[in-house]
């Protein structure tokens, strides 16, 4: 024999209860078969709200009561066809003791836990008869009422079951009665004067795995309207997937945690009787589900990740506990006396304190109680007031085999701190088949999501990206980033989405990632930005690796990198203002950034894409160091030099280097060699040097009134105005048979940036187009230098610095 348990949703409708009629049919082929039901869909929830609402508004509660009416109405119309009188008939008189229990609770004002347990049975009772009839047309089944055969005590709403009553009913009844299929409803029962308990909320599956322990079942199936166990709550973890194969106490565990698809108290039954529990998705038969066995075929250490939200946590604290026995004895008498479920429990090992999590409806009562078993001490100040602290989560990480895998618990706690989930208590059983941490309500998505990707998701690891600034570069940045998105998923393992974007009027956010061929449209209809406004939405947001992508040269912008890099955020930059601001700025950045565990990578800073910083990086780290630097590191100069001529005007060229993109937006940071002077003056910092941008020595080729304009119109008029300054320029290098370079130079701790004139035999000499050269002389290379040369300006080369800088985040 086997039990079937179908859940509220797999019955929600008449095709859904055609697919469950068709489920039960295959499954009585071989043998006789038991067949627990829920409520309809949502009844349960809709008549006890209408319970509640019946004190004030009974005919508020009617119109409630008329949508259950309904939903039943019509299943019954589209299932059943011989009986439709009969069945309707009963279903009449059902909800007519429905309609004046409603008229008894707002005449009496009153509503007792045993009317609240009255109420709900109507669910069950009403959902079980019309299956079982519409089972009737189709093969041999009968009906029975449940609260017949599962007796339980006075706890009307939490009834504690009494089995040796229950076994016997049920064996004796199951003795007698011949049919195929047996339809009962769950979660309903009855104490031993006949009125009707109930078994807790989600409690038919408890009353399936009763059955299927009374009635020593080959298998108890749960069907529900997911594919298994997952490793997390599928609705919260999109990642997760169904656990094939676990252990009851794993799933005890799993379940006792937050796991809804399974109600706790049910593995206890069919446990004790070793009876295989088997959960499957009614709208999906053909896969496998979740087998729940003694001994499960799954070799993983951590089976699952579960989270119970709404948990408060209760704090006993004072140096009058130390040593003095009783303490924990009296707390938890107390709150077990006044039914105070507790969920969570750690004490510190000196006994200062002692903590227990509860659930937040509970917390104001336990409190009160507390302080006043506690009074004595605590007027004596022995001990605290109780301290309360409330909207917490639970996290839990289960499986058995955790005990004999080391470090878990780091693993656990480290990948939390990475993204700034802040732990409040911890507690690990002893039998290590659980490590629970609270945590604020808050961070619980984010939470559960980085630790499923920590012990499932080795596979693919998620980065969740904020992009602000969507002019060249950024632009740019997002069409390689969805041209290459499918590659990284497939080589990588590696998701990457944007799940906001800005620009300087507007921003747009989607959870779950924008989509990048038409973010320009998402951008339109986003909402008015500001810095402060975008950060929030991204704290609150609150995702597991997020990026902060600055494709701005905006000085506002590169002032709230510290923010980001405090809530563990890292921050990817083209903008060099940051990095060339003072050089306590600088430094702070490069704290913050390693003590929150954020990365701050600014690789296109200097030579644009050209993995310049970063080969800087790997040679100080181990352990070269650096004596000079010599570079051409204008990608805007170089192409203005290279192409201006005696044929030319430099006005013309300076504006073609800005249509390329191979300028700043405003080209004087360029031209006054502002930029090279940052860019020289970071790679110096990143060398180890404490310098400022006011030390090193600018020897600036623009005359003094194109220095002075302020916008950008005024620097072009300026520039055609000084054509014959520029002409000289270029004819006295060409005299020379020299070729005009902006060279960079830092040497014995100084740095100067200026316009040079290079003879044919210097490697600057046949620099093309926009293309950078630099030329790091140090310990390990003295004389023939380490040279890294290419392409060091234009939106492309720089956006696909951005996307390394990205790539290298998700590799850390
Ligand atoms: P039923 O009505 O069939 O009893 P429930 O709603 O009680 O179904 O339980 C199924 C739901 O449990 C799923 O839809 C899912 O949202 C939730 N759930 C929470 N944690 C898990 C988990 N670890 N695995 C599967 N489902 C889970
Ligand atoms: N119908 C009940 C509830 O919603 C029991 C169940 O579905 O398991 O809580
Ligand atoms: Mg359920």
């Amino acid at each position: 024999m086997k039990v079937l348990k179908f859940g509220g949703s797999s019955v929600a409708n008449s095709e859904n209860i055609q697919k469950v009629l068709a489920i039960v049919a295959n499954e009585s082929k071989n043998q006789k078969i038991a067949v627990v039901v829920s409520a309809f869909g949502k009844t349960t929830n809709k008549l006890l709200a209408a319970a509640n609402i019946a004190l004030e508004d009974i005919n508020a509660a009617k119109e409630i009561l008329e949508t259950i009416k309904e939903l039943h109405y019509q299943i019954i119309d589209a299932l059943i066809s011989e009986d439709k009188t009969a069945v309707s008939e009963e279903i009449n008189y059902l909800f007519d003791r429905v309609n004046a229990i409603y008229e008894g609770i707002f005449l009496l004002q009153e509503l007792s836990n045993k009317t609240l347990a009255k109420v709900s049975s109507f669910g069950e009772r009403l959902s079980s008869f019309i299956i079982a009839n519409a089972a009737k047309e189709l093969f041999d089944a009968a009906h029975k009422d449940s609260s017949d055969l599962i007796i339980a005590n006075n706890d009307y709403l939490n009834a504690q079951v009494n089995f040796k009553i229950t076994n016997k009913n049920i064996t004796s009844f199951f003795d007698q009665n011949k049919h195929l299929v047996t339809v009962l409803g769950g979660f309903i029962s009855s104490n031993i004067n006949g009125e009707v308990t109930t078994l807790g909320r989600g409690g038919s599956d408890f009353s399936a795995s009763i059955y299927a322990a009374a009635l020593n079942a080959t298998e108890l199936q749960i069907w529900t309207d997911v594919p298994g166990m997952f490793t997390a709550n599928p609705r919260v973890v999109k990642q997760a997937y169904p656990i094939s194969e676990i252990s009851y106490e794993e799933a005890m565990e799993l379940s006792h945690f937050g796991a809804k698809v399974l109600y706790p108290p049910t593995i206890q039954p069919a446990l004790r009787k070793e009876i295989p529990i088997r959960i499957k998705n009614t709208f999906d038969p053909e896969s496998a589900g979740t087998l729940i066995c003694k001994n499960p075929n799954n070799s993983d250490d951590v089976k699952g990740i579960s989270h119970i939200e709404d948990v408060s946590l209760i704090t006993l604290e004072g140096g009058g506990m130390v040593g003095i026995p009783g303490f924990s004895k009296r707390l938890f008498e107390t709150l077990s006396v006044a039914k105070i479920n507790v969920v969570f429990i750690t004490q510190a090992s000196s006994e200062h304190s002692i903590c227990v999590g509860v659930f937040e409806n509970d917390a104001a009562k336990a409190k009160e109680l507390l302080d006043e078993t506690f009074t004595a001490e605590i007027d004596r100040k022995k001990i605290k007031p109780i301290i309360v602290e409330s909207d917490l989560a639970i996290i839990a990480v289960v499986g058995e085999s955790m005990k004999n895998y080391q470090g878990l618990s780091g693993q656990m706690f480290s990948a939390l701190g990475r993204n700034n989930v802040n732990v409040r208590a911890i507690a690990q059983g002893s039998s290590e088949k659980n490590i629970s941490a609270v945590i604020n309500k808050h961070d619980a998505k984010k939470a559960l999501n980085t630790l499923h990707e920590q012990f499932f998701e080795e596979r693919t690891k998620q980065l969740n990206l904020f992009v602000t600034g969507v002019g060249n570069v950024g632009e740019r940045f997002l069409a390689q980033l969805q041209q290459q998105n499918k590659f990284l998923k497939e080589n990588l393992k590696l998701s990457i989405k944007v799940i906001g974007i800005a620009n300087s009027r507007k921003m747009a956010f989607n959870n779950d990632g924008i989509d990048l061929k038409n973010w320009k449209d998402a951008l339109e209809k986003g909402e008015p930005t500001t810095l402060d406004s975008f950060h929030k939405k991204v704290k609150e947001s609150n995702l597991i690796n997020s990026v902060f992508i600055d494709n701005t040269a905006n000085k506002q912008v590169s002032e709230v990198y510290e923010k980001y890099l405090r809530d563990s955020i890292s921050v990817v930059t083209c903008n060099k203002i940051a990095c060339a601001s003072s050089f306590d700025n600088y430094k702070t950045l490069k704290q913050v950034s390693r003590k929150y565990n954020a990365s701050f990578l600014f690789e296109t800073n200097v030579g644009a894409g050209l993995p310049i910083i970063d080969t800087l990086k790997n040679l100080i780290n181990s352990g070269d160091s650096v004596h000079k630097i010599q570079a051409v590191l204008s990608g805007s100069l170089n192409f203005v030099f290279n192409n201006f001529n005696a044929d030319s005007t430099f006005h013309d060229v300076v504006a073609a280097a800005q249509k390329e993109g191979y300028t700043e937006p405003d080209p004087k940071i360029d031209l006054s060699g502002v930029d090279v002077a940052r860019k020289i003056l970071i790679l110096a910092r990143e060398s180890g040097y404490q310098l400022e941008l006011a030390d090193i020595k600018n020897n600036a080729f623009l005359p003094e009134d194109s220095l002075k304009t302020t916008n950008n119109d005024d620097f072009y008029a300026s520039l055609t105005k000084n054509e014959a300054h520029f002409q000289n320029i270029f004819k006295e290098a060409n005299d020379k048979n020299c070729r005009l370079k902006y060279v960079a130079e830092f040497v014995d701790g100084k740095a100067n940036v200026g316009l040079q004139h290079i003879p044919s035999d210097h490697p600057f000499y046949n620099l093309e187009g926009s293309d950078n050269i630099v030329l790091f002389f140090t310990d390990r290379y003295p004389e023939n230098p380490l040279i890294i040369k290419g392409a060091g300006a234009g939106a492309d080369v720089t956006a696909s610095g951005i996307f390394a800088d990205v790539i290298r985040i998700a590799n850390k």
